[in-house]
């Protein structure tokens, strides 16, 4: 008999089990049916010994001190702030934008953020209402440099135009006047040091939790006893696409090991113009490790295979909603993660979001009389 039933080990799951049976002495079974915990953000030395990460690169990056804390408790940290080059017009230049990349695409030199700002100001198209991912990049920047960053890694990536997808999307990606070349502008930004996978393990180190990998819910929903129910995959699955599938964008990763120490100068090169993959990762940046060889990882998006992006446009948003009643009508069963609440979220938004559903667990079980 358990308390609770946790499908999926990825970081909701695995935060929300280390909660209730840390912080409630709860039993917990996690299950996942991949055959191993840590869910997307699963590393592990690839047969050269590489540390790489098998379903793409993982970078964490977050504001919040309070996400940053918790998972301090089950990691060390390497510094580490991330730079992508994209190659545009057949040169490297930084991404996102900035004033080093519009200096380097058009041989100019300008030398003071208000210079930068009234180049952009001279090719941004007015919009009178931000709505989609073409939008929101086409008001800052102007239609050409859409085209040539993001018109055709967009589609690539979505298999849809940017116009036909939510602003949020491309927003993720800044335009900069500064010649500040981070990906990134988090507060705190670091790998954790001996891989997340090795963080999972700590995370679902407690005598209070079982886990079993290589285990779908589906073959053993009736055969487990529990009183409550975390899902952490896709909300579709679990209520039979009664409402029809949500659309998810999946990847193919090609890895590749090359007999050679590096291969780009940085972790990430995106190809926003040529090529059939969105960008190509070279690990060791990332995870700080000395290898005489070295490991790669090419994203092909495809409409096919593991779900790995809920794809942000009104309609989708829609079915989403009527999936969300029928889970309102379920008390004892909670939704959480990317997939389960259909959100585009970034590693430290789960871990924020599993944080305040446990807050939420915790307030009612003190409401509720002892059972
Ligand atoms: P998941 O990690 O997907 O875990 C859900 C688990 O549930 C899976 O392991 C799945 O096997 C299991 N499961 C589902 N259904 C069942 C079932 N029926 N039975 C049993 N098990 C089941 N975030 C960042 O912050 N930085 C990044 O750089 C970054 N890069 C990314 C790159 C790629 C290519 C992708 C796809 C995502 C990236 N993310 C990044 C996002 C990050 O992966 C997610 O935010 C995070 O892993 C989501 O955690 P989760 O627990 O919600 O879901
Ligand atoms: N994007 C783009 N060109 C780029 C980088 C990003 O068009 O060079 C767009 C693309 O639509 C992408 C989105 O911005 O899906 C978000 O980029 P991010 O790097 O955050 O994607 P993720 O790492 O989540 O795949």
């Amino acid at each position: 008999m358990y308390d609770w039933l946790i499908v999926g080990a990825g970081f909701a799951g695995s935060v929300l089990a280390e909660r209730l049976a840390t912080q409630h002495d709860a039993r917990v079974l996690v299950i996942d049916r991949r055959p191993h915990i840590a869910g997307n953000a699963y590393d592990c030395p690839n047969e050269a010994g590489v540390l790489i990460h098998q379903y793409g690169p993982h970078i964490f990056h977050t504001n919040s001190e309070s996400v940053f804390d918790y998972l301090s408790a089950f990691t060390e940290w390497r510094p580490y702030e991330h730079r992508v080059l994209g190659v545009v017009d057949g040169r490297e230049v930084p991404i996102p934008i900035n004033r080093t990349t519009l200096n380097e695409l058009y041989g100019l030199s300008l030398a003071t953020e208000e210079e930068a700002a009234a180049f952009l100001a001279t090719r941004a198209e007015p919009v009178a209402r931000i709505r989609t991912s073409e939008d929101v990049v086409v008001s800052v920047v102007g239609r050409e440099l859409y085209e040539k960053f993001f018109r055709g890694y967009t589609r690539k990536q979505w298999g849809v135009d940017p116009s036909e997808l939510d602003k949020s999307v491309t927003a993720r990606v800044p335009t900069r006047t500064n010649t500040d070349d981070r990906y990134f502008t988090d507060k705190f930004q670091a790998m954790p040091l001996h891989g997340y996978t090795k963080m999972f393990e700590r995370m679902l180190d407690h005598p209070n939790i079982v886990v079993r990998t290589g285990v779908d819910f589906v073959d053993i929903r009736d055969q487990v006893d529990f009183r409550q129910l975390i899902f952490t995959g896709p909300i579709d699955e679990y209520y039979d696409y009664r409402f029809g599938r949500l659309p998810y964008r999946s990847l193919r990763f090609e890895h590749v090991t090359l007999d050679k120490e590096w291969h780009q100068g940085v972790a990430t090169v995106n190809y926003p113009q040529t090529e059939v993959y969105t960008r190509i990762t070279e690990y060791k940046h990332l995870t700080g490790q000395s290898h005489p060889k070295t490991s790669l990882t090419y994203e092909y998006p495809s409409a096919e295979g593991d779900p790995y992006y809920p794809i942000p446009r009104d309609e989708n948003q829609e079915m989403f909603r009527k999936y969300q009643m029928l889970a309102k009508d379920d008390p004892d069963v909670h939704f959480v993660g990317r997939l389960a609440t259909y959100r585009y979220y970034n590693m430290d938004q789960v871990v924020g979001q599993a944080l305040a559903t446990f807050k939420r667990i915790d307030e009612m079980t003190r409401m509720r009389p002892a059972m």
